[in-house]
Formats: C-alpha cells, sequence, structure tokens
C-alpha cells in the first residue's frame, strides 16, 4: 500500500513488543510488564531442533518445505515456522510438547486452528523516519531496533493492519513526526490496536513520547472519519527510554477507554494494558478444556491464579464453581476483573491485586479451602513460593495452562516430586499459529493413597 516510500519491501508484523536496545544506553531493569503478551519473547525452540522425519527403513527423509507465504519472514522473525505447511507445524508441536512432558502422561492430539491466518486480535506497529524522510510503521527487526515495514501481516487483523496505514498517511497530512530513539525527537512512537472479534469493538493507542498532541481533536476526528469502526482512541504518554510499548500515563481522546469482547459466553471489558489473549478462538477451546480438566460440580471454591481480566475464573463461575477468588499483580487487569464481574452478573467471584505466590502463602498459612486452583502463569512460569503453598493448600485439582512447555515442566517436576499430585492429562492447544509457541493445559490431581491389606 505505501510501497512509494518504503526504504524496502513490506515485511511481516508480528507482537515482538520487547527488544534489546542499541548497545549506547543499557537498558533498564524490566518492571513488571503491563502489557505482557505470550507471544512477545520471541525465544522459544527452533524448527532446527525437529529430529529429521525416519523412513520405515531408519534413513532420512527430505522435508517438506513449502515457499514461506511472507516474503520476509527470516527478517522478521515473527513466524519461525512458516516454511512448513500447517499439519507439519501441528506434528512438530505436538512432538516438542511430548518431549518435554510425556515423562509425567501421555499427551493428547494437540488442538490446531482450521483457518490459521489472521488471527491477532492485538496489533502494535512501532514508527519512525527512514532515510528518504519517509514515514515508515512495522516491527523491529528480530533483536535491533531496526524497523521492518509491514502493510500486510498473513497473523494480524487486517482491519487493525488497514488502520495503522490510515494512521501513517495522516500523520504526514498534519505534519507529525514519529519518535527518533537516538536523538530522543519526534512524536509518535507506537500504535496498539485492539480488537474484539465477538463484539467487532476496536481501541486504537496512540503512544507519544510526549504529553502535547498537537491538533489532537481534528487529528482524532479524521481518523474516525478514516475509520468509523474505531470505538475508542486513547493517547498513552511513554516518555521513558525502555522497550516497553506502553507507558503509565493514558487519556482517553475518543469513546469509553475499554473494548469489550466475548468468550466462552461471558462479556470482558478489557482495557489498553490489561492482558488479553490474543487468539479469541483457540482461546475458547483452550478454556472449555481446563473446564473440562475442572470437572466443576457446583460446590467447589477455585482460586484463579495470575487472572489477568478474570477470564479462566468467570467462566469457571458461570459454570460450577461456587465460589472464584482471583489474584493478579497488573492492577489495571485487577480493576477490569472486578467490573468483568459485575458485567456477567457473577456474584460469586472475587479479585485482588498482588504477587501470586504471596498471596498463595497468605492462604496457606490461614488455611483457607480451595478444591480447584487454575494456575496459568507468564513463560517464566511460577516461583518456589507459589508452588510449595499450593502444596500446603493441597487442592484436589490443579489445571495449570502455560505458554512455555519447558518452565511447565519444570513446575510440574517440582508438584509431582514434592507434593501428593499427579498428571492425569495433558493438552496442547496452537494458540499461535505460525510461531514456534504453544499453549498446554495439564490437569493435576491429588494421588490416592494405596491401601495395603495385610
Ligand atoms: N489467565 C489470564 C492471564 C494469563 S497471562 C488469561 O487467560 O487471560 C499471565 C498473567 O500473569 C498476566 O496478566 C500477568 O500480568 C500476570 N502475572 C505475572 N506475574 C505475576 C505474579 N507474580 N503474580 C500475579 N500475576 C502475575
Amino acid at each position: 500500500m505505501h510501497s512509494s516510500h518504503q526504504q524496502s519491501q513490506p515485511f511481516q508484523r508480528n507482537g515482538a513488543h520487547q527488544t534489546s536496545f542499541p548497545a549506547k544506553k543499557p537498558s533498564p531493569p524490566q518492571q513488571n510488564q503491563p502489557d505482557f503478551d505470550h507471544q512477545d519473547a520471541r525465544r522459544g525452540f527452533s524448527p532446527q531442533d525437529q529430529a529429521v522425519p525416519q523412513s520405515p527403513s531408519g534413513s532420512s527423509v527430505p522435508q517438506r518445505r513449502p515457499e514461506p507465504a511472507c516474503p520476509v519472514f527470516r527478517k522478521c522473525g515473527g513466524c519461525q515456522l512458516q516454511n512448513m505447511d500447517y499439519a507439519r507445524q501441528l506434528q512438530f508441536k505436538q512432538r516438542r510438547v511430548e518431549g518435554l512432558l510425556k515423562q509425567f502422561h501421555s499427551v493428547e492430539p494437540i488442538i490446531g486452528m482450521e483457518t490459521p491466518y489472521h488471527y491477532r486480535n492485538k496489533v502494535s506497529a512501532a514508527f519512525a523516519l527512514a532515510r528518504n524522510q519517509q514515514i515508515i510503521s512495522g516491527v523491529y527487526q528480530d533483536s535491533t531496533h531496526r524497523i521492518v515495514p509491514v502493510d500486510h501481516c498473513l497473523i494480524e487483523d487486517p482491519k487493525a493492519d488497514e488502520i495503522i496505514c490510515s494512521i501513517r498517511r495522516l500523520m504526514k497530512s498534519f505534519k507529525l513526526l514519529p519518535y527518533d530513539e537516538v536523538t530522543q525527537k519526534g512524536f509518535l512512537r507506537h500504535v496498539l490496536i485492539k480488537r474484539g472479534f465477538a463484539t467487532n469493538q476496536i481501541m486504537v493507542v496512540l503512544v507519544t513520547a510526549t504529553p502535547v498532541f498537537p491538533a489532537k481533536k481534528r487529528f482524532t476526528e479524521a481518523l474516525l472519519k478514516l475509520h468509523p469502526e474505531i470505538t475508542t482512541i486513547l493517547m498513552n504518554l511513554n516518555d521513558r527510554y525502555t522497550s516497553m510499548v506502553l507507558g503509565e500515563q493514558e487519556k482517553v481522546l475518543y469513546g469509553p477507554g475499554k473494548i469489550q469482547d466475548i468468550l466462552c459466553g461471558c462479556r470482558f471489558q478489557i482495557s489498553a494494558k490489561s492482558f488479553y489473549q490474543i487468539n479469541p478462538a483457540q482461546t475458547e477451546a483452550l478454556y472449555l478444556k481446563a473446564m473440562e480438566y475442572a470437572g466443576l460440580t457446583g460446590s467447589e471454591t477455585v482460586i484463579d491464579a495470575y487472572c489477568g481480566i478474570g477470564t479462566i475464573g468467570l467462566v469457571a463461575a458461570k459454570r460450577g464453581a461456587k465460589k472464584v477468588v482471583g489474584v493478579e499483580l497488573n492492577r489495571d487487569a485487577v480493576k477490569d476483573a472486578i467490573e468483568n464481574a459485575k458485567l456477567n452478573k457473577l456474584s460469586n467471584a472475587w479479585f485482588c491485586a498482588g504477587d501470586a505466590g504471596e498471596f498463595m502463602l497468605e492462604m496457606s498459612l490461614e488455611k483457607e479451602p480451595a478444591d480447584v486452583v487454575f494456575m496459568d502463569p507468564p513463560r517464566a512460569g511460577s516461583d518456589r513460593t507459589f508452588l510449595s503453598s499450593l502444596i500446603a493448600l493441597s487442592p484436589q485439582k490443579v489445571v495449570y495452562i502455560s505458554c512455555n512447555p519447558e518452565t511447565q515442566q519444570r513446575d510440574l517436576r517440582y508438584l509431582t516430586s514434592k507434593g501428593p499430585y499427579r498428571v492425569t492429562r495433558i493438552q496442547p492447544v496452537d494458540m499461535f499459529p505460525h510461531t514456534n509457541h504453544v499453549e498446554t493445559v495439564a490437569l493435576l490431581e491429588k494421588a490416592v493413597p494405596l491401601k495395603i491389606h495385610l
């Protein structure tokens, strides 16, 4: 679309919001990450880790490597598996999860997507000025702060991509400059777009380096004229030297400042800074599997640890939990979770802000009863305080949802070796087609002590 002023051909945008900085200045310590996204970290296993398939005779079979649909997939680095057809990607992820978790229990066949494209409901673009003085927007090239221009991406919401292109054009007519990290001058750093696929509500966040937004009213009106489908526009001030997309302060320029989406029959309010799963179709599959594993009957007290905006806990509150308590570090997400309980008229759910480990420790010291614990930690997995308190609390079932099977393996090992648990189900779900990431849900149940009859 903007080929006339691109440095190079458009690349594929992915969700990588955390990148390393130019070596000149040290990167500040990473605070709690309000914009945390399961897919943000580009680490993970590589397709090169995959064993070459063997023919029945034992000789190597050449792998089928289709041309990646995105011409620059290697430069972008977001879709590491795009040179494998989708069936093969699923096979690769299945083997990967089996390699790590089969030691605990057999692994059910991975749940894949029917149409594994344009699934991302959250899109973020960095803005910069190219050498030819044209404004470009796109993703940072892997491990750099060089921007790879992107107009269309195979995994992102096309509407979001369209809006980002419009913003770039409007900037030119409004004479707004993108922020320059080296000179630390300029205005617009990023644009973040979130869309509720079920409600069609769209949030646009303009992340700026300065609090002064010249002609903000006219700019907002012009954007809404081009895209009347946008339901809210925010300005977020990020004036720090940081690799995080969003800053602390935000201001609503249009609409309610939030959007809503629907998952598993529940309505959820989502704010700019809170975490929300980026692939709603697969999230429903994941949550329904988690509910099946929990087997709620109407009498259970449930904990939703690392609850985000309360999605898992509220689905459980609607589907058979007697009482739900959620805990989450991000205060904006907790506010959303409390609102979401009201929105769904669920009076059996409570949410608190805090560290999940500290919360579990308190629960175990107070000897608070819990029957089922859902836990869904970030990529780093859980910590000792949480896991040892979980064992002390000793719920009948633990449903462990993970976006990193490596840390899940470590935590399952701890729970099964130090606690009374055994793993009884494991289900991989492909939340992030074409990337090397995979989500898994595992059920742990208290092992019944053997009765020895003499
Ligand atoms: N269960 C939610 C969110 C999962 S993402 C969902 O399905 O949408 C992991 C969440 O853990 C994020 O919202 C993150 O803010 C939160 N988090 C990270 N570290 C935490 C900690 N130490 N204690 C509590 N929550 C934490």
